[in-house]
């Protein structure tokens, strides 16, 4: 296993130099914590130091170099010049505004995206500088979005991850960007795109389809033959770290002297980056209109506006800072009194024990944005609160990614300024026991989705599909797989061929009763009984008559339901007897698992069926979520006699008297075959897969993961095989696509 390369635009390790002196200073954010977490032995951390190249003296360049590698990282440098038009320029006012949904601040200067090109150039000289083909490299946020394909164009086989921290806009949105093709043919240079949550993975992929033309397959790309999977990971906190923050004496004496302070007034926080996608201003007006409304409040209520400087360069984020400062003067100035100023302002960045300590004392968090990838703040809230009876209420935006898994916070719309209103005042009236419960139910989940969990999520999902593009790439029936198989055929002296129908012999049509055999089938079966080297039984999930009106006829055996009936070669129909197995305990972690990442699941239980409910989840991660369950349940469960079943928004699992395995498994033993062949094209087919010989040679029609040793494309495809079996046409005259 290769290592783990990290490419940020930042490092983890921000280096400045204060009067002649270098220093070395860790970045806390939640990005460093989950890598942290991952705890991979050999990973290396590329991106910028925070110091311009041209202010580096060469002197110190070694030093620095020295210093970073000491600790994992290795430095992009980037000049005064790649910063202004790269970083403030193209990745603040054109992506950043865009994907925010602020179109009007967007600027599209030709000038700023050839500097983003040339940055992402130059991260990826850094990567390949260290890259070898066994690594893994996760590339991460907006910043570096062409970072990917440049890579790919290197190493066509590395193994590269991509994710976003901002939203993904709508195609209406996307649309807007003159290089918007581009920008989506950089990240399909990944193998695995990572997203917040699911509207921002459809909207990717409702973008590729329109603007690339490629469609996916639930979440899964193929791009220039190569499996891209996207799908959602939302990011989550370092939970223990605010659960229990309280037991740190410097935060304890914080709450003190807050609590002091404050008295008995009710605090209400508010804590962002100064940035117009935050909504501050939005949120001031709404606290204006409170106080006008609720005058009974004044004095009693406080809000403590945290705004933290952030590109302070740009100029529209200047001009927000005087727009809110001159508002917080003009709010005080018309409800303060000598001993009560309603808003507590602050403009800068509190540390670790003060954050902590203020979410711990707030009554309310007031967190409003207008949009926000996910805003960890409102789920550091929730987590502060563990320690203090979970009292305090979380008044939360519906454009926050946060929003999906903190339901049951007051979750409003920021630009309804009644909503908040209405939102502040049900908050601060709030059963104590009803906030609590409110806040468990959260701390719950958070607690299980934690910074460390995301991090896992992602590599897994990364090994995942890595290890499905090169099972496909090894599978797909060509010449000389055909080859290896015509010469077993003619070596064996006794054959067993296990065929399934529909999907495999026949192709799907709209009508089922339609799919009746034609003549070229026929024919093709009727060759292969008539040699006496060969056993042919057709594994169905047809109802018997169907296939004894259809198949009756041949010197053939069959196998219905699934199973349930077997009519062996000349014999009469039989039903097959039941067996029970107790497979819950290994069905029930896998849908917990599914019903995590999926806000809104849950799992029922009954006496022989675990069922996983979905009805009340985003419907469109519903569908993908219950397919990949089922994906999961269907590989997990092979050798089992279970049944997963897809209803009206719920999937269940549970015992059947038997399956197409089983069936297989009475011919499989029967005598000692020289050749096995197996084909089948679905889920159910599987069960014959997993029962089946190693020598055995089986083909799953159709893309897709599969316990069958092969792919072929369609059942075309399939057809001509047998056709060459039976020796109708030859070897050289059969393609490979059908
Ligand atoms: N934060 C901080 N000091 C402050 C305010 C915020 O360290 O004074 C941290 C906060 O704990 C959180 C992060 O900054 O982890 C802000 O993340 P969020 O997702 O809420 O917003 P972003 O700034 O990424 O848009």
């Amino acid at each position: 296993m290769g290592r783990l390369l990290i490419v940020s635009n930042r490092l983890p390790i921000t280096v400045s130099k204060r009067s002649g002196i270098l220093y070395y200073e860790h970045s806390v954010g939640g990005l460093a914590t989950g890598m942290a977490c991952l705890k991979h032995d050999n990973q290396v951390w590329i991106g910028w130091s925070g110091l311009a190249s041209e202010k580096i003296h060469a002197k110190d360049d070694r030093n620095i170099r020295t210093q970073l590698e000491k600790q994992g990282c290795a430095p992009v440098g980037l000049s005064s010049a790649d910063i202004r038009d790269y970083y403030y320029g193209f990745c603040n006012k054109t992506i950043w505004p865009l994907f925010h949904y602020f179109p009007y601040y967007c600027i599209y200067e030709s000038k700023l995206w050839q500097r983003y090109e040339r940055v992402n150039a130059r991260f990826c000289e850094a990567v390949l500088d260290i890259a070898e083909p066994e690594d893994r490299i996760w590339i991460h946020d907006y910043q570096l979005m062409l970072l990917p394909q440049m890579l790919r164009e290197h190493l066509p086989e590395v193994a590269i991850g991509f994710f976003l921290h901002i939203p993904f806009p709508s195609f209406e949105l996307l649309r807007l960007l003159p290089w918007r093709t581009e920008i989506l043919r950089g990240l399909l240079g990944a193998d695995l795109i990572g997203f917040h949550e699911y509207d921002y993975v459809r909207h990717f992929l409702s973008s590729v389809h329109r603007i690339c033309g490629v469609e996916h397959a639930l979440g899964t790309l193929t791009v220039d033959n190569r499996l891209v999977r996207v799908d959602a990971f939302p990011m989550g906190i370092d939970f223990e770290k605010y659960a229990h923050a309280r037991q740190n004496s410097t935060v304890q004496s914080r709450i003190d002297s807050l609590t002091r302070k404050m008295g008995s007034r009710k605090i209400i926080v508010s804590i962002d980056r100064l940035d117009y996608t935050k909504g501050i201003l939005h949120r001031l007006e709404a606290f204006d209109w409170f106080l006008t409304c609720y005058p009974n409040y004044r004095q009693k209520v406080c809000l403590v506006l945290v705004a933290v400087p952030s590109r302070t360069r740009v100029e529209s984020y200047a001009d927000l800072r005087r727009q809110i400062e001159h508002l917080v003067g003009r709010i005080n100035g018309t409800y303060g009194t000598i001993d009560w100023m309603p808003i507590s302002y602050m403009y800068r960045s509190l540390p670790f024990e003060e954050l902590v300590a203020l979410y711990t004392v707030a009554d309310v968090a007031l967190i409003t944005p207008l949009r926000d990838g996910m805003n960890l703040v409102a789920k550091e809230y929730i987590a502060a609160k563990v320690d203090s009876d979970s009292r305090g209420v979380l008044i939360l935006s519906e454009m926050a990614g946060a929003a999906c898994e903190l339901s049951e916070a007051l979750v409003v719309n920021p630009h309804d300024k009644e909503r908040i209103v209405e939102a502040i005042v049900q908050a601060l009236e709030m059963d104590p026991r009803e906030q609590s419960h409110r806040n468990r139910q959260m701390q719950q989940r958070l607690s299980r989705y934690t910074v460390q969990r995301w991090a896992h999520d992602f590599m897994e999902s990364f090994e995942q599909i890595k290890a499905q593009q090169k099972k496909l790439a090894s599978r797909k029936i060509n010449r000389s797989i055909r080859k290896q198989l015509v010469e077993s055929y003619r070596q064996a002296r006794r054959r067993l061929l296990l065929l399934d129908y529909d999907g495999t012999l026949q192709e799907f049509v709209s009508h089922p009763e339609r799919a009746k055999p034609d003549a070229e089938l026929l024919a093709i079966l009727t060759r292969l009984c008539k040699d006496r080297k060969n056993e042919v039984v057709i594994i169905s999930g047809r109802d018997k008559d169907t296939l004894t009106e259809w198949l009756g006829d041949l010197d053939l055996s069959l196998v219905a339901e699934h199973g349930n009936w077997i009519r062996k070669q000349g014999a009469q129909w039989r039903c097959v007897e039941s067996m029970v197995v107790d497979w819950k305990t290994i069905v029930r972690p896998i849908m917990e698992l599914y019903m995590d990442r999926t806000p809104g699941s849950f799992i029922e239980e009954k006496d022989f069926s675990l069922v996983w409910h979905c009805r009340r989840s985003e419907p469109d991660l519903a569908r993908l979520r219950t397919y990949e369950l089922r994906d999961a349940v269907v590989h997990l469960t092979e050798n089992m006699n279970l049944g997963v079943f897809e209803g009206s928004k719920i999937l269940e699992v549970k015992s059947i008297t038997s399956n197409k395995g089983t069936a297989a498994e009475q011919w499989i033993r029967q005598e000692h075959w020289d050749l096995i062949l197996a084909a089948g094209d679905d889920y159910t087919d599987e069960d014959i897969f997993a029962v089946l010989p190693e020598t055995a040679f089986s083909i799953k029609i159709g893309q897709g993961g599969s316990r069958a040793r092969y792919n072929a494309d369609t059942v075309t495809v399939m057809r001509s095989i047998l056709r060459i079996l039976t020796g109708t046409v030859s070897e050289t005259d059969v393609s490979d696509h059908g």
